[in-house]
């Protein structure tokens, strides 16, 4: 009996009653099948791609790392079980049945669905419909030549991108293992502690943050209006990577771009939808509702420094030619680069410091407030060169267009992301997308707050799905420079 897991099932149905859950029986024959790893590895391999990205990996992957070092990695090796609650026979709601992990790992006894082909092993799955490994990997979608951002592989015939070349670049190529030598290249700058005063600090639990997986196709790949609709076949779900939507011809659509979180203060937030709405949001950094009993492991404590905390912090630099420092004082404060475009004077510009940014933690204000360098000549030779007021310099911005390409398009799409007033009025809509309406957050009753926060039920009614008569919609995330970054609310059962 294959026994799976129920989380996705409804307990109740709308009529109250018990909802139903169904598993697979079956009599084991006397056939055999031995799986190859060599003849069946593409089928071995597209199922540990697929479990690579379940919950339950990433759950034994997080239990390994707390559990101390010693067993870290206990689930490589035996398979580990998570209990199955449903309703149980004598009417309550419990633990009927315990169900292998989808750990991506397969040991003797485990049941799994296979498909064979003239003898061999085609496809592996544990659920006759399951997450199935997209096409079209990262690196096909980030493209080639100079401004592709795949990383730079050192060696003797490339010259390093500027990134590179400021911060130095790893082989990990491992082209030349065991010969004793690798060609990584070694960086120009440290950074050394960021330090402050004394402080207050507050203690927190986070709400859960899963981990960064571009699986959602229609927030992470390239929407292009000729993106083909017609001919897709029923069932085809435009968000997956490899979908018929997904391709221009016969190319798959780059990546999207890259992912940024905006500045939007969630302390504030949450006292400006209260006012708003006449009720009490927590703010969204913390867990609530069902998500704070932490039965997935997934909420974390924190501890969170007072707002308008001063960190400060020393950045050495060894050998760097005039532009790479510009470039270097630029990354650590970008005012000094935005004063280039129309609109870039003045403006709050703040990065991102420490964890829990998609919650809306770590909006930091940079300030260069001293540069202390020398050349060569001075330290060997003595005497004064040329001496440039760092602190203030201008940013030589023809100089580096010449190495990197034309940077200023980029800068345009950078501004309202790095401006902490870059969302104007929508500055306190910052949120996942929402199970329910503004007005949940705000509910004294938590199971409202975790409707509110429930993002699935937006990822599954916006997936560009094919059904027989219609489509299920689609919406592109927003830009930075478009006029309206919001996006729809959307629920299964609507408000
Ligand atoms: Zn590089």
């Amino acid at each position: 009996m294959l026994v799976t897991d129920t989380t996705a099932r409804r307990r109740k149905r709308k009529n109250g009653a018990k909802g139903r859950c169904f598993w697979a029986t079956a009599t084991a024959t006397e056939r055999v099948v031995d799986l190859d790893p060599v003849a069946d590895q593409d089928a071995i391999q597209a199922y540990r791609a697929a479990c690579r990205g379940t919950d339950d990996r990433r759950r034994l992957e997080q239990q390994g790392k707390r559990s101390g070092k010693s067993d870290a990695r206990a689930w490589e090796r035996e398979r580990d079980y998570a209990d199955v609650e449903w309703w149980t026979p004598g009417g309550g709601f419990g633990v009927i049945a315990q169900r292998a992990r989808a750990s991506g790992l397969l040991f003797p006894g485990d049941v799994v669905w296979v498909r064979m082909e003239r003898d061999r092993v085609r496809e592996l799955k544990l659920a006759r419909i399951w997450r199935r490994a997209g096409d079209g990997s990262v690196r096909e979608r980030l493209g080639s030549g100079p401004t592709s951002p795949l990383p730079c592989i050192p060696g003797e015939d490339l010259t390093l991108c500027h990134s590179c070349a400021v911060f130095g670049a790893a082989d990990t190529s491992a082209g030349d293992a065991g010969k004793g030598r690798q060609d990584s290249y070694a960086g120009h700058v440290r950074f050394g502690a960021a330090r402050s005063g004394p402080v207050t600090t507050t203690s927190v639990r986070l709400a859960p943050l899963g981990q960064p997986r571009p699986g959602m196709g229609m927030f992470y790949l390239q929407w292009r209006k000729d993106s083909p609709q017609e001919g897709r076949p029923v069932g085809d779900v435009a968000s997956h990577w490899g979908s018929k939507a997904d391709h221009v011809g016969p190319i798959y659509k780059r990546l999207a771009g890259r992912k940024y979180y905006w500045h939007s203060d969630p302390d504030a937030q949450a006292d400006w939808q209260s006012a708003q709405l006449g009720g009490s949001m927590t703010p969204r950094y913390t867990a609530t509702g069902s998500l704070s009993d932490d039965k997935g492991g997934m909420v974390r404590p924190a501890i969170l420094v007072p707002k308008g905390t001063v960190l400060t912090a020393r950045v050495s630099v060894d050998q760097l030619d005039p532009m790479s420092l510009h470039t270097l004082l630029a990354a650590l404060d970008p005012t000094r680069v935005m004063r280039l475009i129309p609109g870039g004077e003045g403006r709050r510009v703040a990065v991102r410091l420490g964890g829990a940014k998609p919650l809306g933690l770590g909006s930091a204000t940079p300030r260069v407030t001293r540069v202390d360098v020398g050349t060569l000549h001075e330290r060997y030779l003595g005497g004064s060169g040329e001496r440039i007021d760092w602190t203030n310099a201008r940013f030589p911005g023809a100089d580096v267009n010449e190495r990197v390409g034309r940077f200023g398009p980029n800068l345009e799409q950078l501004l309202p992301i790095l401006d902490l007033d870059g969302l104007g009025d929508q500055v306190h809509l910052v949120t996942y997308p929402p199970g329910a309406p503004w007005a949940f957050a705000v509910s004294d009753d938590p199971k409202d707050q975790d409707r509110f926060r429930r993002s699935f039920e937006f990822f599954q009614e916006c997936n560009g799905a094919r059904e027989t008569r219609s489509t299920k919609p689609w919406h592109r995330l927003p830009g930075p420079t478009d006029g309206d970054r919001s996006l729809p609310i959307t629920t299964k059962d609507k408000p």
